[in-house]
């Protein structure tokens, strides 16, 4: 039996591309995936001046969920996300932890905000590019969950991305040797 993923819509989420991520982590990782029902977004990681949610509160809050009897936890937020020492991120998760979170806020955007500079291989509909980056995202902080570190293999989702044009570079799969030690942390956690 492989361990379960819990996804935890956290505020308004897209129901899609909720499921097009849960798809993703079932398919390429075999793991059990479940869409819980979503909860309000957690007003105390709410910073004001910067008008975002800090992504280090929502994950503490997701790891005190009582009623969550999945292994692993993922909030999915629509709100934009930040860590003290960044600007902004895509996700973050504890290494080896229970909880992580990531934000779909900033992957509607285009790489390229100057439409007369778009090429035609950009000219993939918003909200598709948006459900294949959140995928990445959410495949990555699954593998920190797991207790993978970041990949020095660019072809490979543990790669560290710094923004959405590296992130659109990334594959939406794991190099073998990651995949190798996800599955040995498979059933360890079992
Ligand atoms: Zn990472
Ligand atoms: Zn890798």
């Amino acid at each position: 039996m492989s361990p379960a993923v819990a996804l935890v819509p956290m505020g308004q989420v897209p129901g899609m591309t909720l499921k097009v991520i849960a798809g993703n982590i079932a398919g390429c990782l075999d793991l059990v995936v479940d869409i819980l029902p979503g909860v309000p977004l957690h007003q105390t990681a709410f910073h004001p001046s910067r008008d975002q949610y800090n992504a280090a509160v929502i994950i503490e809050y997701l790891e005190s969920m009582e009623n969550i009897a999945h292994g692993k936890i993922l909030g999915i937020l629509g709100v934009d996300l930040f860590l003290p020492i960044f600007t902004h991120v895509f996700g973050d998760a504890r290494m080896g932890g229970r909880a992580g979170a990531m934000s779909l806020f900033r992957l509607s955007r285009r790489p390229n905000e100057n439409p007369l500079k778009i090429s035609a291989s950009e000219m993939l509909r918003p909200e598709n590019l948006a459900m294949e980056r959140g995928a990445k995202v959410a495949l990555h902080e699954i593998g920190h969950l797991f207790s993978l570190i970041h990949c020095s293999d660019p072809e490979c989702v543990m790669h560290f991305s710094g923004g959405i044009d590296h992130l659109d570079r990334l594959p939406l799969y794991f190099c073998k040797s990651c995949l190798r030690k996800l599955h040995a942390a498979f059933s360890a956690s079992a």
